[in-house]
């Protein structure tokens, strides 16, 4: 199993790059934004909850994502890898999902942060909320308010990983393809160096 996140600033290209990565390594993308859209769009209990959260820029109380990604990953028990994106969040959602990966033997193989800076994702976000229909990307209070989460909370789930050596920095402005090269080197030298590993006995 490989077993990747792709890590960045509300804005970064975590949603355009994962398309992208999943369709060229057969990646199960688990995006816990796309999820959290979803229970809100079928009017759940636990969408109504999290649009509290998310319509004020601020992050979905952690309990709420863990149980929700734990559910994903009891659906796919025999995908070939997953693509993490929007998630971890929160120092204890990182710590959670090294428990819940622990039990499948399939820990994080490479954590890949996009860097972009703030001016630009402004920018970005501004632009995608004429056309995307997402209410937290029209307002600049709540994108600002997002990217303030994103360094207060977000920014040292890279210093969690980067403990273990996982982290790789890799440039998120220019363009789409290029950004996405990169990612590909970064993701296909460690691939390599997984397979090259014996199995643990
Ligand atoms: P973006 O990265 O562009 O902000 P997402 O689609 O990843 O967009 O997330 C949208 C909103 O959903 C976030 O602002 C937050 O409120 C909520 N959310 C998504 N993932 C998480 C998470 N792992 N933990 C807490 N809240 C989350």
């Amino acid at each position: 199993m490989f077993n990747l996140i792709l890590f960045g600033p509300p804005g970064s290209g975590k949603g355009t790059q994962s398309e992208k990565l999943m369709a060229r390594y057969h990646l199960r993308h688990l995006s816990t934004g796309d999820l959290l859209r979803s229970e809100i769009s079928r009017q759940t209990a636990l969408g109504v909850e999290a649009k509290k959260f998310m319509d004020k820029g601020q992050l979905v109380p952690d309990e709420v994502v863990i149980g929700m990604i734990s559910t994903v990953l009891d659906e796919h028990k025999n995908a070939t890898g997953f693509l993490f994106d929007g998630f971890p969040r929160t120092s204890a959602q990182a710590e959670a999902l090294d428990k819940l990966l622990e039990f499948k033997q399939a820990p994080i193989s490479v954590m890949l942060a996009l860097e972009v800076s703030e001016d630009e994702l402004v920018k970005r976000l501004l632009k995608r909320g004429q056309t995307s229909g997402r209410s937290d990307d029209t307002n600049e209070q709540v994108i600002r308010a997002r990217i303030e989460e994103y360094r207060l909370k977000t920014e040292a789930v890279a210093d969690y990983y980067r403990q273990f050596n996982k982290v790789v920095m890799v440039k998120g402005e220019g363009s789409i393809e290029e950004i996405f090269r990169n990612l590909c080197q970064v993701i296909d030298q460690k691939k390599k160096i997984v397979q090259e590993l014996p199995e643990p006995l």
